[in-house]
């Protein structure tokens, strides 16, 4: 069965792999985490003692490490060399460290081309900073998924509640606004809307509700 490609980008916690997931399992399409393979790679950066401002060092270490995105019901667990490192990749650490690690253009090059190959023609959602901009430049659905940053505070901190980490508003607050000028300060590929992608604003829409939407732009 022929599917079509979706690009989904946009700022930290806006809602992009909870609505990413939902849509490649409703449409039985294959879902790609780019940000899960940064921090894949931060992950082993950090493990392996490896000086994150190099981006020679970093290349090398992405050449001897296998990064594996593997299915799960309601999501996608990540494996680095063969162990499932689905929890690590999400630690305050590896979050702290992943625009630096992911502002380096050769490892930038080399992710893109994973990511790329990842690609298929029975259907894939992808998410990130740059698939409708350098990934998936002709992709057919593209949107730009934002929210504001109260609202992506509140909403990480509710997902980290449930996972039972107990932080601060304030401080995530903080990590989010970091994030978001790291992400879009970055001189190789900075994160901006592709001309020609949907800007979906989803400050006040439920997960359905985007949901919902993204496939109706998909349909048509
Ligand atoms: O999506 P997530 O927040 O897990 O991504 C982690 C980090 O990886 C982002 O803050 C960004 O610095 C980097 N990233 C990127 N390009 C992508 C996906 C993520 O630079 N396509």
């Amino acid at each position: 069965l022929k599917g079509i490609s979706i690009a989904i980008d946009g700022p930290a916690a806006a809602g992009k792999s909870t609505i990413a997931k939902r849509i490649a399992q409703k449409l039985h399409y294959t879902y790609i985490d780019t940000g899960a393979m940064y921090r894949a790679l931060t992950h082993k950066a950090i493990q392996s003692d490896i000086d994150m401002d190099s981006d020679n060092d970093l290349a090398d270490l992405l050449m001897d490490t296998e990064i594996l995105l593997v299915p799960e019901k309601g999501g996608q667990a990540v494996w680095i060399d063969g162990i499932d490192c689905s929890e690590e990749i999400r630690s305050q650490l590896v979050t702290g460290a992943v625009s630096k690690v992911a502002s380096h253009p050769t490892v930038r090059k080399m992710m893109v081309d994973k990511q790329r190959a990842l690609a298929n023609d029975s259907g894939v959602v992808m998410d990130g900073r740059d698939i409708g901009t350098e990934v998936l430049p002709n992709a057919d659905l593209k949107i730009f998924m934002t929210a504001s940053v109260d609202e992506r505070a509140e909403r990480r901190f509710q997902e980290n509640e449930k996972r039972g980490i107990h932080s601060s508003l304030e401080s995530l607050k903080e990590d989010i606004e970091r994030r978001d000028r790291a992400d879009s300060e970055r001189e190789v590929s900075p994160l901006k809307k592709a001309a020609d992608a949907i800007l979906v604003d989803t400050t006040s829409m439920s997960i359905d509700d985007v949901v919902d939407k993204v496939i109706e732009l998909a349909e048509m």
